[in-house]
């Protein structure tokens, strides 16, 4: 059995990516923290892609729940960092429980999660990890410090787990995606929005489901570990 592990699968990119593993055949665990109507659509996404879904309600920020989180899955192959948030203001107005809250979500969680993984993906004698960043995470984003500041370091964990997990077999992995359609962008208006797309190459705002086939793109090219992997409409060429 080979048993995927997404975090934040309520809703979103999380969700689209709990649906594509499942159609890719694996059985699917997935938490979150707050989204119980989001996580029971979730099981019946994965269920009626043919797949088990396992949810867990798991603050990925709690180090002693990610414990219990990781000895409740069986089976475990893939790890998916996807649970983040985001949070907008000047520098000058953001609190320092802001900025806190954000790394914790958004890095410290990938690490408890990774952490927790490495062990069971030592059994197997393999394992992939792919953790979901941002373009902002390479750019920056004006009134975006903490989130683009999160989202950097994700990519330099990405890059310093690899190396030291390659010879484990042990795969790691890393999406930038850029704007894609889901709620952690609703309360940018339409204006906003349309503001943002003119400067996309390819002239709209991505799906979950194409960050999600970018997963599970990673997750079966056996030769690619520590890249980061654009998905951002020609954003950055
Ligand atoms: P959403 O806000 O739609 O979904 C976020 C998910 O994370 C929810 O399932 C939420 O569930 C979960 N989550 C948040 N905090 C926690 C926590 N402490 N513990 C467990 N689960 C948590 O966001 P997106 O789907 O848009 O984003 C998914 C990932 O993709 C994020 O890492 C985001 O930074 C990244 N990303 C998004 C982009 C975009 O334009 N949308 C662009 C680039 C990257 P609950 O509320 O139940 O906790």
């Amino acid at each position: 059995m080979s048993t995927a592990l997404v975090t934040g699968g309520s809703r979103g990119i999380g969700r689209a990516i709990c649906v594509a593993f499942a159609r890719a055949g694996y059985d699917v665990a997935f938490c979150y923290s707050k989204d119980e109507a989001g996580a029971g659509e979730t099981c019946r996404c994965i269920e009626a892609a043919g797949a088990g879904a396992l949810p867990f309600l798991c603050d990925v920020t709690d180090e002693q729940k990610v414990g219990e989180l990781f000895c409740s899955v069986p089976g475990l192959t893939v790890l998916v960092n996807n649970a983040g948030i985001a949070h907008y203001g000047l520098i000058q107005d953001t609190a320092l429980e802001d900025w806190e809250r954000v790394f914790a979500v958004n890095v410290r969680a990938a690490f408890l999660c990774t952490r927790a993984a490495i062990p069971k993906f030592l059994k197997r004698g393999e394992g992939c990890v792919v953790n979901i960043s941002s373009i902002w995470g390479e750019t920056g984003g004006s009134c975006e410090a903490a989130y683009s500041s999160s989202k950097a370091a994700l990519i330099g964990f990405t890059k310093a787990a690899a190396k030291e997990l390659a010879p484990s077999k042990i795969r790691v992995n890393c999406i930038a995606a850029g704007m894609i359609e889901t709620e952690m962008n609703a309360r940018f208006t339409a204006k906003e929005r349309a503001a943002f797309v003119k400067g996309i190459p390819l002239g709209r705002e991505g799906t979950p489901e194409e960050v999600a086939a970018a997963v599970l793109f990673l997750v079966n090219q056996p030769y690619m570990t520590g890249e980061v992997l654009r998905i951002n409409g020609g954003a950055l060429i």
